[in-house]
Order: structure tokens, then sequence, then C-alpha cells
């Protein structure tokens, strides 16, 4: 916008944190001088044939405006943008199973779906900051719907779920026979500092990382490895989550 000659008063987000690259954050704001103000939001459009200005408000810890906080910009312009999720119409409309965090289909580490031969990655399995990781997901898709088609042997699964601030795994479940490290994606519900992400398996600690920073816009990622997946019974469950460093 700001490229194109308009003059960006400000950025609200209803959250105490950005969604947001930090990188898009420096960039795309920092870099022009437009605000972002954290806690806020807009609670009036002003205008009749078209916007003339807007009140924002701070918000509490349960979103709601503080009385008093309100201050009116004059402006020509609202964009909203309030949340993204996958592109599902397809899934839903094949009736693949969902997840329903991510808003996607749920995957095994190939990426395939509850329907066998059916494959999903890229925004239409979870929202993807990074380009790179797209084309990581569609690499590992495409190798899945390549063995899919040669003829593969019936897999037994273990599941994989986040807790204690992970909010979801992508995949949700893997083959404990793959023979390869298998890498496991997921987003955090909040930003931490100073913690490690540690992921277990019946009690057992397979991995741990100390992060000097976790935030819900930055997609994270963990490894299992193919000896520890031989070790693990078909229904077993791999937990990542957030732990005191
Ligand atoms: C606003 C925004 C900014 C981003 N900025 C960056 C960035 O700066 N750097 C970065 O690395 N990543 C960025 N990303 C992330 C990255 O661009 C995306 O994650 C990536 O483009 C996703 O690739 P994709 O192939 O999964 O989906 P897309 O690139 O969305 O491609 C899907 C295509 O499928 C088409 N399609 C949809 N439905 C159908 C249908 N039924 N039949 C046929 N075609 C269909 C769509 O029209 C679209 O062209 C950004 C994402 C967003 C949303």
């Amino acid at each position: 916008m700001t490229l194109e000659g308009a003059k960006v008063e400000c950025v609200c987000e209803v959250m105490p944190y950005s969604g947001g690259l930090q990188r898009n954050i420096v960039q795309c704001l920092e870099d022009f001088d437009i605000p972002l103000y954290l806690s806020c939001t807009v609670i009036e459009v002003h205008g009749t044939d078209r916007v003339t200005g807007v009140t924002i408000a701070d918000v509490d810890e349960k979103m709601l405006p503080i009385p008093g906080t309100e201050r009116y910009i004059e402006c020509d312009t609202v964009l909203l943008s309030v949340g993204l999720i996958p592109e599902n119409e397809l899934s839903n409309q094949i009736g693949l199973e969902m997840d329903p965090i991510t808003r996607g289909p749920k995957v095994n580490e190939m990426r395939e779906t509850s329907h066998k031969g059916v494959f999903a990655c890229g925004n239409v399995l979870q929202v993807h900051d990074l380009v790179d990781f797209v084309t990581q997901e569609s690499q590992i898709a495409g190798k899945g719907a390549a063995q899919y088609i040669k003829g593969t042997t019936e897999p037994e699964y273990v599941t994989c779920k986040g807790i204690n601030g992970v909010r979801y795994t992508v995949p949700q479940r893997i083959n404990k026979n793959n023979p390869e490290e298998v890498k496991i994606y997921f987003r955090v519900a909040n930003v931490y500092k100073d913690k490690r992400v540690v992921v277990t398996c019946n009690g057992k600690e397979l991995w741990n990382r100390k992060k000097l920073k976790l935030a819900p816009g930055e997609m994270e990622n963990v490894f299992i490895k193919p000896e520890d997946l031989a070790t693990m019974n078909a229904g077993d469950e791999i937990v990542v989550s957030i732990e005191e460093a």
C-alpha cells in the first residue's frame, strides 16, 4: 500500500503478539514507520457512502475493548486480514478427515490423507508462512504418491499430537515402518522465550532442543529418527511439547 502511494496510518492486531513473521514486521511495517498496535482492534467504522475514519480501542485479555482507550483515526480505507485457513473446499467435498486446528486434512508422514491415494500439501494442508516449507512438503507428497502407485505395504500407524502450548502437528500420524527420518511440523499457541521443545513417546524422550524464542507466526519442526520409530508399537502416541529450559 505504501509503495503504491497510500499513507498507512496503522495496523491493529487484537492479539498481544503478531501472527506474522518477524521479518515481515520489520520489512513491511518498521521500515516504513507504520505503527503496529498490539491488543488493539477497530470498534467502529465511520462514513456513509465511503469510509471517513475508524475508532480503535485497546482490548483486555478477553479481547473486549477497554473503555477510555478509544482513539479516532481519519482514513478512507480499512483493510481486514482476520485469519488465514487452508483452501479446503475440495478436501471437504470429497469427505477427507479434517483436522479441526489446522482446518486442513489429516495426513500421514507422506502427506496421504484419509483417502488412500489422495495426497495434500502446501496451503491446502496447512497455512504456510514460507514457500520453502511448501516446496519440501510437495516433494514429500510427490514421493508418497510415487510409492503409492508402485504399491506399498500396509502401514502401522503411531499418532502425533501437540500439548503444553503446541497447537498442532503435521503429520498427524506416522507409519512406524518408515525407513527415513520424519520431520514433524508444528506451531505454538503463544510467544515463548527460553524454552525447550521436547518430543516423547511412551514417556521416553526422543528429541529436545532449546529455543530462545517461539512464536505462533513461525512454523517449527522436530525430527523423528527411523530407529526410534522402529521401537514403537502401532497406536503409540508421539507428543511434542514446550517445557522449561
Ligand atoms: C499474503 C501472503 C503472503 C506471503 N508471503 C510470502 C513471502 O513473502 N515469502 C514466502 O516464502 N512465502 C510467503 N507466503 C507463503 C507462500 O506464498 C505460500 O505458502 C505458497 O504460495 C503456497 O503455495 P501453494 O502452492 O500451496 O498455494 P498457492 O500458491 O496458493 O497456489 C494454489 C493455486 O491453486 C489454485 N486453485 C485453488 N483451487 C483450485 C481448484 N479447485 N482448481 C484448480 N486450481 C485451484 C489457486 O488459484 C492458486 O493459484 C505468503 C502467503 C500469503 C498468503
